[in-house]
């Protein structure tokens, strides 16, 4: 059989051992899980009501057009109906941005570290990708950024606050860089992690819109509502753009569940809220012990923070043998920022391994 030749150096989404498998092996009686920036806190007490009633109808397709969801969501950011597409997950919506600007020849632009499906998808498309190193201090190198754009650059992602580092990208930091890019190179911005931020120049993006056709920008309900199980997220961009890429969506992407439960999420802004407080508090304490201990982070507007360690894959599994499940990158480990007391108990845990492994060579 003959694949895409661009399969050939990819590999598949290895989501390693379920949790409960890890619990068995390793013989622990509860796993906190701190690797994937899922909501500590849950989700809104309206979603599990709301969905019992849309459970009823199992045999027939979802709304196509999501649009209960489409009208509330349209007036909570100020925009047209027609200026949002949903997506299951953003990963599908990238997925479609990708489909539907990217073929061989091509090239995108996007940071390293950053979040992986931009370099995925445009591997399956053909397309070529640069990947720009992140500065010293974790974030977008923004003029390397905009040196790497030719004439086959198709899309430029901005992951904004940056998964794994989670720096920021302010606003004149992007007015500035998106001033030097061609009109017709697409800019996205990932904001999966928006609702955490507390930085008061982050970029309006939603403003931005107006003036530039060439933008999008991108949202979930997994991360601050707490839905990551009912997969979906959204692009908000001028209709122009909008059109072009629900070209190449499937018609029934949403299941009526996740419509509904994000719905009902978006109901209560209680609950969003007390979760980005206590996001707020516990980052607190996480950066202080982190200080006291002159353990190195990058500063965080996320729910997660990015510690920098030698060794981060042993780092990882020293904590997962204690019940911590966190993430390994090149030059250190993403810790999603769990509850209170799981935190505090995680730092001892994370100090003992970082002080153990110091001194060891790199796996
Ligand atoms: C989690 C995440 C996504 C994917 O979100 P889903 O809506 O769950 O698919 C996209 N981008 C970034 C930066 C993320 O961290």
């Amino acid at each position: 059989m003959m694949f895409k030749e661009n399969l050939a150096h990819l590999r598949a989404y290895d989501p390693g051992l379920s949790v409960e498998e890890i619990r068995k092996t390793y013989g622990l009686n509860r796993i906190v899980k701190l690797d994937s920036n899922e909501n500590v806190y849950g989700a809104s007490p309206n979603v599990s009501k709301a969905i019992v009633n849309a459970a009823l109808l199992p045999a027939l397709y979802p709304d196509c057009r999501d649009s209960d969801l489409r009208r509330d969501l349209s007036k909570r950011l100020g925009v047209a109906e027609e200026e949002l597409l949903f997506g299951l997950g953003l990963d599908e919506i990238i997925v479609l941005i990708s489909r539907a600007f990217l073929e061989a020849g091509d090239n995108i632009v996007m940071a390293w570290p950053t979040f992986y499906e931009y370099y995925c998808h445009a591997q399956i498309e053909g397309a070529e990708t640069k990947k720009v190193p992140c500065d010293k201090d974790g974030k977008h190198d923004l003029k390397a950024m905009s040196q790497a754009v030719d004439p086959s650059t198709k899309i430029i992602w901005i992951c904004n606050p940056n998964n794994p580092t989670g720096t920021y990208v302010n606003d004149s930091e992007l007015a500035g860089f998106v001033e030097k890019i061609p009109d017709d190179v697409v800019i996205v911005l990932d904001e999966a992690y928006i609702d955490f931020v507390s930085a008061t120049d982050f970029p309006r993006s939603l403003d931005l819109l107006k003036n530039h056709p060439n933008m999008l920008v991108l949202r979930t309900f997994s991360k601050s509502y707490g839905l990551a199980s009912f997969r979906i997220g959204y692009a908000v961009g001028q209709r122009r753009l909008i059109d072009e890429i629900d070209k190449v969506r499937p018609p029934f992407n949403n299941p009526r569940l996740s419509q509904v439960a994000a719905y009902a999420a978006l109901q209560d802004q209680e609950f969003v809220k007390a979760c980005v407080q206590k996001n707020s508090e516990v980052l607190a304490m996480t950066t202080a012990f982190l200080d006291s201990k002159n353990i190195s982070y990058f500063p965080t507007q996320a729910n997660f923070i990015f510690v920098k360690t030698d060794n981060p894959k042993t780092v990882a599994e020293k904590c997962k043998q204690k019940g911590f499940l966190i993430n390994a990158f090149q030059a250190g480990v993403r810790i999603t920022i769990g509850k209170m007391d799981d935190m505090k108990e995680l730092l001892k845990v994370l100090e003992e391994a970082i002080s153990e492994t110091s001194a060891e060579p790199s796996l």
